[in-house]
Protein backbone atom coordinates (compact mmCIF):
# COMPACT_ATOMS: atom_id res chain seq x y z
CA UNK A 1 0.00 0.00 0.00
CA UNK A 2 1.31 3.43 -0.93
CA UNK A 3 2.42 5.54 2.16
CA UNK A 4 -0.25 8.12 0.41
CA UNK A 5 -3.30 5.93 0.86
CA UNK A 6 -2.60 5.00 4.43
CA UNK A 7 -2.35 9.30 5.49
CA UNK A 8 -5.79 10.22 6.98
CA UNK A 9 -7.61 12.44 4.70
CA UNK A 10 -8.68 15.87 7.03
CA UNK A 11 -12.45 16.88 6.75
CA UNK A 12 -12.55 20.38 5.61
CA UNK A 13 -15.11 21.84 8.75
CA UNK A 14 -17.92 22.36 5.95
CA UNK A 15 -18.46 19.30 5.03
CA UNK A 16 -21.04 17.18 7.86
CA UNK A 17 -19.49 14.02 9.33
CA UNK A 18 -20.71 11.08 8.16
CA UNK A 19 -19.35 7.49 8.54
CA UNK A 20 -18.88 6.91 4.66
CA UNK A 21 -18.69 9.45 1.55
CA UNK A 22 -20.22 6.56 -0.19
CA UNK A 23 -22.44 3.30 0.64
CA UNK A 24 -22.86 1.15 -2.82
CA UNK A 25 -25.77 -0.69 -2.31
CA UNK A 26 -25.16 -4.33 -4.28
CA UNK A 27 -22.22 -6.02 -5.34
CA UNK A 28 -23.12 -6.91 -8.78
CA UNK A 29 -20.70 -5.60 -11.71
CA UNK A 30 -22.25 -2.36 -11.80
CA UNK A 31 -21.51 -2.12 -7.66
CA UNK A 32 -18.28 -3.80 -7.46
CA UNK A 33 -16.97 -1.64 -10.39
CA UNK A 34 -17.75 1.79 -8.75
CA UNK A 35 -16.82 0.41 -5.36
CA UNK A 36 -13.06 -0.21 -7.55
CA UNK A 37 -13.23 3.40 -8.73
CA UNK A 38 -14.16 4.70 -5.26
CA UNK A 39 -11.05 3.06 -3.61
CA UNK A 40 -8.82 4.06 -5.94
CA UNK A 41 -10.23 7.52 -5.53
CA UNK A 42 -8.88 6.92 -1.36
CA UNK A 43 -12.86 7.05 -1.02
CA UNK A 44 -14.33 5.84 2.42
CA UNK A 45 -16.58 3.12 0.83
CA UNK A 46 -18.98 1.05 2.24
CA UNK A 47 -20.07 -1.58 -0.42
CA UNK A 48 -23.21 -3.92 0.52
CA UNK A 49 -24.66 -7.20 -0.75
CA UNK A 50 -27.30 -8.99 0.65
CA UNK A 51 -27.60 -12.02 -2.01
CA UNK A 52 -27.26 -13.52 -5.22
CA UNK A 53 -26.62 -11.68 -8.75
CA UNK A 54 -29.45 -12.05 -11.60
CA UNK A 55 -26.98 -13.83 -13.61
CA UNK A 56 -25.83 -16.47 -10.86
CA UNK A 57 -28.10 -19.20 -12.81
CA UNK A 58 -26.17 -19.16 -15.40
CA UNK A 59 -22.96 -20.86 -16.33
CA UNK A 60 -21.53 -18.25 -18.05
CA UNK A 61 -20.90 -14.57 -19.00
CA UNK A 62 -20.74 -13.92 -21.88
CA UNK A 63 -20.06 -10.42 -23.93
CA UNK A 64 -17.58 -9.48 -21.64
CA UNK A 65 -13.91 -8.25 -23.12
CA UNK A 66 -11.41 -10.65 -22.02
CA UNK A 67 -13.64 -12.47 -19.81
CA UNK A 68 -15.73 -14.70 -21.91
CA UNK A 69 -17.26 -17.63 -20.79
CA UNK A 70 -16.20 -16.81 -17.50
CA UNK A 71 -18.72 -18.42 -14.66
CA UNK A 72 -20.62 -15.39 -13.06
CA UNK A 73 -19.36 -16.26 -9.35
CA UNK A 74 -16.08 -16.17 -10.60
CA UNK A 75 -16.40 -12.95 -12.13
CA UNK A 76 -17.56 -11.67 -9.33
CA UNK A 77 -14.51 -13.49 -7.01
CA UNK A 78 -12.04 -11.82 -9.46
CA UNK A 79 -13.90 -8.47 -8.86
CA UNK A 80 -13.74 -8.68 -4.93
CA UNK A 81 -10.08 -10.10 -4.98
CA UNK A 82 -9.21 -6.93 -5.90
CA UNK A 83 -11.23 -4.69 -4.17
CA UNK A 84 -9.54 -6.10 -1.30
CA UNK A 85 -6.19 -3.72 -2.16
CA UNK A 86 -7.35 -0.92 -1.38
CA UNK A 87 -7.68 -0.09 2.27
CA UNK A 88 -10.37 2.43 2.64
CA UNK A 89 -13.60 -0.21 0.96
CA UNK A 90 -15.26 -2.29 3.23
CA UNK A 91 -17.58 -5.05 1.88
CA UNK A 92 -20.30 -6.56 3.99
CA UNK A 93 -22.73 -9.21 3.45
CA UNK A 94 -25.38 -7.78 4.35
CA UNK A 95 -28.95 -6.10 2.63
CA UNK A 96 -30.06 -2.65 2.94
CA UNK A 97 -33.50 -2.49 4.42
CA UNK A 98 -33.83 1.39 4.34
CA UNK A 99 -32.54 4.53 3.19
CA UNK A 100 -33.06 8.13 3.98
CA UNK A 101 -31.67 11.11 3.01
CA UNK A 102 -31.21 14.28 5.62
CA UNK A 103 -32.80 17.54 3.81
CA UNK A 104 -30.95 19.51 6.03
CA UNK A 105 -27.23 18.56 5.49
CA UNK A 106 -28.27 16.38 2.06
CA UNK A 107 -26.56 13.24 4.00
CA UNK A 108 -28.01 9.70 4.26
CA UNK A 109 -28.79 7.33 6.74
CA UNK A 110 -28.64 3.23 5.75
CA UNK A 111 -30.41 0.94 7.94
CA UNK A 112 -28.87 -2.69 7.50
CA UNK A 113 -30.21 -6.11 8.10
CA UNK A 114 -27.50 -6.91 10.65
CA UNK A 115 -28.69 -4.62 13.04
CA UNK A 116 -27.73 -0.46 12.56
CA UNK A 117 -27.08 2.41 10.61
CA UNK A 118 -24.44 4.29 9.24
CA UNK A 119 -24.44 7.69 7.09
CA UNK A 120 -22.94 8.85 3.89
CA UNK A 121 -22.57 11.66 1.61
CA UNK A 122 -23.64 9.79 -1.39
CA UNK A 123 -25.40 6.33 -2.27
CA UNK A 124 -24.97 4.56 -4.96
CA UNK A 125 -28.33 2.25 -6.09
CA UNK A 126 -26.88 -0.68 -8.05
CA UNK A 127 -29.37 -3.28 -6.88
CA UNK A 128 -30.54 -4.69 -10.11
CA UNK A 129 -33.63 -6.47 -10.98
CA UNK A 130 -35.37 -10.13 -11.12
CA UNK A 131 -37.30 -11.67 -13.52
CA UNK A 132 -40.42 -12.50 -12.90
CA UNK A 133 -41.31 -15.99 -14.66
CA UNK A 134 -44.76 -17.66 -16.05
CA UNK A 135 -45.84 -20.14 -13.40
CA UNK A 136 -45.20 -23.10 -15.74
CA UNK A 137 -43.59 -26.17 -14.15
CA UNK A 138 -40.16 -26.23 -15.04
CA UNK A 139 -39.90 -22.48 -15.96
CA UNK A 140 -37.94 -21.94 -12.85
CA UNK A 141 -36.01 -24.84 -12.53
CA UNK A 142 -34.50 -24.94 -16.46
CA UNK A 143 -33.68 -20.92 -15.98
CA UNK A 144 -30.38 -19.88 -17.07
CA UNK A 145 -29.65 -23.08 -19.05
CA UNK A 146 -32.61 -24.41 -21.10
CA UNK A 147 -34.89 -21.58 -20.36
CA UNK A 148 -33.15 -18.30 -21.50
CA UNK A 149 -33.83 -14.56 -22.17
CA UNK A 150 -30.89 -12.92 -24.16
CA UNK A 151 -30.12 -14.62 -27.91
CA UNK A 152 -26.60 -12.00 -27.06
CA UNK A 153 -26.00 -13.61 -24.12
CA UNK A 154 -26.95 -17.43 -25.01
CA UNK A 155 -27.88 -18.12 -28.53
CA UNK A 156 -24.42 -19.05 -29.68
CA UNK A 157 -24.70 -22.13 -27.55
CA UNK A 158 -27.35 -22.97 -28.50
CA UNK A 159 -26.90 -22.33 -32.45
CA UNK A 160 -29.03 -24.22 -35.08
CA UNK A 161 -30.16 -26.15 -32.75
CA UNK A 162 -34.50 -26.72 -32.54
CA UNK A 163 -35.17 -23.41 -30.40
CA UNK A 164 -38.74 -21.61 -29.02
CA UNK A 165 -39.93 -18.39 -28.21
CA UNK A 166 -42.35 -18.02 -25.58
CA UNK A 167 -44.81 -14.82 -25.57
CA UNK A 168 -47.59 -13.07 -27.25
CA UNK A 169 -48.25 -10.26 -29.17
CA UNK A 170 -46.46 -8.35 -31.43
CA UNK A 171 -43.23 -8.59 -29.43
CA UNK A 172 -43.15 -12.31 -29.67
CA UNK A 173 -43.26 -12.12 -33.67
CA UNK A 174 -40.09 -10.15 -33.61
CA UNK A 175 -38.23 -11.74 -30.69
CA UNK A 176 -38.77 -15.38 -32.93
CA UNK A 177 -37.35 -13.26 -36.19
CA UNK A 178 -34.58 -11.87 -34.23
CA UNK A 179 -33.79 -15.45 -32.98
CA UNK A 180 -33.95 -17.16 -36.41
CA UNK A 181 -30.63 -15.35 -36.81
CA UNK A 182 -29.18 -18.08 -34.39
CA UNK A 183 -31.48 -21.58 -35.93
CA UNK A 184 -33.44 -22.08 -38.85
CA UNK A 185 -35.29 -23.82 -36.41
CA UNK A 186 -37.57 -22.10 -34.62
CA UNK A 187 -41.14 -22.19 -33.79
CA UNK A 188 -43.60 -20.19 -31.51
CA UNK A 189 -45.11 -20.92 -28.37
CA UNK A 190 -48.05 -18.38 -26.97
CA UNK A 191 -49.50 -20.76 -24.33
CA UNK A 192 -53.53 -19.99 -25.70
CA UNK A 193 -54.30 -16.79 -28.23
CA UNK A 194 -51.63 -15.69 -30.04
CA UNK A 195 -53.06 -12.05 -30.28
CA UNK A 196 -51.14 -12.05 -33.21
CA UNK A 197 -51.97 -9.44 -35.91
CA UNK A 198 -52.41 -10.93 -39.61
CA UNK A 199 -49.12 -9.12 -40.55
CA UNK A 200 -47.27 -10.28 -37.67
CA UNK A 201 -48.58 -14.19 -38.81
CA UNK A 202 -47.62 -13.39 -42.44
CA UNK A 203 -44.11 -12.62 -41.31
CA UNK A 204 -43.61 -15.77 -39.58
CA UNK A 205 -44.82 -17.67 -41.82
CA UNK A 206 -42.54 -16.27 -44.59
CA UNK A 207 -39.35 -16.98 -42.29
CA UNK A 208 -40.91 -20.50 -41.58
CA UNK A 209 -41.74 -19.80 -38.08
CA UNK A 210 -44.69 -22.02 -37.11
CA UNK A 211 -47.07 -20.87 -34.14
CA UNK A 212 -48.48 -23.33 -31.85
CA UNK A 213 -50.99 -21.38 -29.69
CA UNK A 214 -51.57 -24.55 -26.88
CA UNK A 215 -51.67 -24.22 -23.71
CA UNK A 216 -48.16 -25.22 -21.91
CA UNK A 217 -48.92 -27.81 -19.40
CA UNK A 218 -44.80 -27.80 -18.43
CA UNK A 219 -41.08 -27.77 -19.61
CA UNK A 220 -39.01 -31.17 -19.23
CA UNK A 221 -35.37 -30.65 -18.99
CA UNK A 222 -32.40 -32.86 -18.79
CA UNK A 223 -30.03 -33.38 -15.43
CA UNK A 224 -27.98 -30.88 -16.82
CA UNK A 225 -30.73 -28.13 -16.88
CA UNK A 226 -31.05 -28.13 -20.56
CA UNK A 227 -34.35 -28.40 -21.87
CA UNK A 228 -35.90 -31.34 -23.42
CA UNK A 229 -39.43 -31.11 -24.97
CA UNK A 230 -42.44 -28.81 -24.31
CA UNK A 231 -45.17 -30.87 -23.19
CA UNK A 232 -48.43 -29.15 -24.00
CA UNK A 233 -52.10 -29.42 -22.52
CA UNK A 234 -53.32 -31.08 -25.48
CA UNK A 235 -51.13 -34.02 -24.70
CA UNK A 236 -48.77 -33.30 -27.38
CA UNK A 237 -44.90 -32.92 -26.91
CA UNK A 238 -42.62 -30.59 -28.76
CA UNK A 239 -38.96 -31.62 -28.71
CA UNK A 240 -36.56 -28.24 -28.09
CA UNK A 241 -33.24 -27.59 -26.63
CA UNK A 242 -34.06 -24.27 -25.41
CA UNK A 243 -36.94 -21.80 -24.98
CA UNK A 244 -36.36 -17.62 -25.18
CA UNK A 245 -38.41 -15.48 -23.26
CA UNK A 246 -38.38 -11.84 -22.49
CA UNK A 247 -39.76 -11.88 -18.35
CA UNK A 248 -41.21 -9.42 -16.41
CA UNK A 249 -38.93 -7.81 -14.10
CA UNK A 250 -38.93 -6.12 -10.62
CA UNK A 251 -36.59 -3.99 -9.14
CA UNK A 252 -34.72 -6.09 -6.56
CA UNK A 253 -36.04 -3.28 -3.98
CA UNK A 254 -37.96 -0.05 -3.19
CA UNK A 255 -34.96 2.01 -1.80
CA UNK A 256 -35.32 4.34 -5.07
CA UNK A 257 -39.08 5.18 -3.91
CA UNK A 258 -37.52 5.19 0.01
CA UNK A 259 -35.11 8.01 -1.18
CA UNK A 260 -37.88 10.12 -3.25
CA UNK A 261 -36.39 8.94 -6.94
CA UNK A 262 -39.54 10.81 -8.96
CA UNK A 263 -37.78 9.71 -12.85
CA UNK A 264 -38.77 6.65 -13.33
CA UNK A 265 -38.98 4.79 -17.11
CA UNK A 266 -42.33 2.48 -17.44
CA UNK A 267 -40.61 -0.80 -16.56
CA UNK A 268 -39.90 1.11 -13.10
CA UNK A 269 -36.41 1.58 -14.35
CA UNK A 270 -34.03 4.18 -12.26
CA UNK A 271 -33.57 7.46 -14.78
CA UNK A 272 -30.64 8.85 -14.27
CA UNK A 273 -28.77 11.98 -16.41
CA UNK A 274 -25.46 11.98 -17.78
CA UNK A 275 -23.93 11.84 -14.77
CA UNK A 276 -25.56 8.94 -13.90
CA UNK A 277 -27.47 10.84 -10.83
CA UNK A 278 -31.22 9.88 -10.05
CA UNK A 279 -33.81 12.49 -9.37
CA UNK A 280 -32.67 13.27 -5.86
CA UNK A 281 -29.20 14.57 -5.62
CA UNK A 282 -26.74 12.52 -4.22
CA UNK A 283 -28.23 9.51 -5.25
CA UNK A 284 -26.68 7.71 -8.09
CA UNK A 285 -28.06 4.65 -10.11
CA UNK A 286 -26.04 2.14 -11.65
CA UNK A 287 -26.36 -1.40 -13.65
CA UNK A 288 -29.61 -3.39 -14.76
CA UNK A 289 -31.54 -1.21 -12.10
CA UNK A 290 -31.71 1.88 -14.73
CA UNK A 291 -33.80 1.44 -18.35
CA UNK A 292 -29.95 0.89 -20.61
CA UNK A 293 -29.15 -2.32 -22.10
CA UNK A 294 -29.19 -5.24 -19.03
CA UNK A 295 -25.27 -6.44 -19.88
CA UNK A 296 -22.92 -7.07 -17.55
CA UNK A 297 -20.23 -4.97 -19.00
CA UNK A 298 -22.27 -2.67 -19.62
CA UNK A 299 -23.33 -2.33 -15.83
CA UNK A 300 -19.90 -2.74 -15.19
CA UNK A 301 -19.42 0.64 -17.31
CA UNK A 302 -22.05 2.88 -15.33
CA UNK A 303 -20.91 1.91 -12.17
CA UNK A 304 -17.88 3.36 -13.15
CA UNK A 305 -19.40 6.46 -14.15
CA UNK A 306 -21.18 6.73 -11.01
CA UNK A 307 -18.00 6.15 -8.97
CA UNK A 308 -16.29 8.98 -11.27
CA UNK A 309 -19.52 11.03 -10.83
CA UNK A 310 -19.72 10.77 -7.03
CA UNK A 311 -15.90 11.45 -6.33
CA UNK A 312 -16.09 14.91 -8.41
CA UNK A 313 -19.03 15.77 -7.08
CA UNK A 314 -17.66 15.12 -3.32
CA UNK A 315 -14.43 17.15 -4.39
CA UNK A 316 -16.58 20.14 -5.63
CA UNK A 317 -18.06 20.14 -2.51
CA UNK A 318 -14.86 19.80 -0.18
CA UNK A 319 -13.42 22.34 -2.75
CA UNK A 320 -16.32 24.98 -2.53
C1 LIG B 1 -29.83 -16.06 -16.67
C2 LIG B 1 -29.08 -14.81 -17.05
C3 LIG B 1 -27.93 -14.88 -17.79
C4 LIG B 1 -27.24 -13.72 -18.16
N1 LIG B 1 -26.14 -13.83 -18.93
C5 LIG B 1 -25.46 -12.71 -19.28
C6 LIG B 1 -24.30 -12.81 -20.12
O1 LIG B 1 -23.89 -13.90 -20.53
N2 LIG B 1 -23.68 -11.65 -20.46
C7 LIG B 1 -24.11 -10.43 -20.02
O2 LIG B 1 -23.50 -9.42 -20.36
N3 LIG B 1 -25.20 -10.33 -19.24
C8 LIG B 1 -25.88 -11.44 -18.85
N4 LIG B 1 -27.00 -11.32 -18.08
C9 LIG B 1 -27.39 -9.99 -17.60
C10 LIG B 1 -26.53 -9.64 -16.36
O3 LIG B 1 -26.74 -10.63 -15.38
C11 LIG B 1 -26.90 -8.29 -15.79
O4 LIG B 1 -26.87 -7.30 -16.82
C12 LIG B 1 -25.91 -7.90 -14.68
O5 LIG B 1 -25.91 -8.90 -13.69
C13 LIG B 1 -26.33 -6.58 -14.07
O6 LIG B 1 -25.43 -6.27 -13.04
P1 LIG B 1 -25.94 -5.39 -11.81
O7 LIG B 1 -24.72 -5.18 -10.98
O8 LIG B 1 -26.71 -4.22 -12.26
O9 LIG B 1 -27.02 -6.32 -11.04
P2 LIG B 1 -26.82 -7.73 -10.36
O10 LIG B 1 -25.73 -8.48 -11.00
O11 LIG B 1 -28.17 -8.37 -10.32
O12 LIG B 1 -26.35 -7.37 -8.87
C14 LIG B 1 -27.20 -6.72 -7.97
C15 LIG B 1 -26.72 -7.06 -6.57
O13 LIG B 1 -27.41 -6.24 -5.62
C16 LIG B 1 -27.74 -7.02 -4.50
N5 LIG B 1 -28.85 -6.38 -3.79
C17 LIG B 1 -30.13 -6.19 -4.21
N6 LIG B 1 -30.85 -5.55 -3.27
C18 LIG B 1 -30.00 -5.31 -2.23
C19 LIG B 1 -30.15 -4.67 -0.96
N7 LIG B 1 -31.32 -4.14 -0.57
N8 LIG B 1 -29.08 -4.62 -0.13
C20 LIG B 1 -27.87 -5.13 -0.50
N9 LIG B 1 -27.68 -5.75 -1.70
C21 LIG B 1 -28.74 -5.84 -2.54
C22 LIG B 1 -28.10 -8.37 -5.10
O14 LIG B 1 -28.07 -9.38 -4.13
C23 LIG B 1 -27.02 -8.51 -6.17
O15 LIG B 1 -25.87 -9.13 -5.65
C24 LIG B 1 -27.72 -12.46 -17.74
C25 LIG B 1 -28.89 -12.38 -16.97
C26 LIG B 1 -29.57 -13.53 -16.64
C27 LIG B 1 -30.85 -13.44 -15.84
Amino acid sequence: MPASARRPFRRPTHIPPTDYDVVVIGAGCAGLSAALVLGRCRRRVLLCDGGKTRNAPSPAVHNFLSRDGIKPQELLQQGREQLSAYPSVELRESCVMQAERDEATGTFRITLDTGGCVTSRKVILATGVMDVLPPIDGMRELWGVGVLHCPYCHGYEVSDKPLAVYGRGKSVAGFALLISRWSKDVVVCTDGTAGLADHSRQRLKRHGIPVYEQQIARLVGRNNGELHSIEFADGTTLERAALFLHPEQQQRTDLAEQLGCYRLARSGGIRVDKRIQTSVPGVYAAGDTTPAAQQAVVAAAEGVQAGISCNEQLTREECA
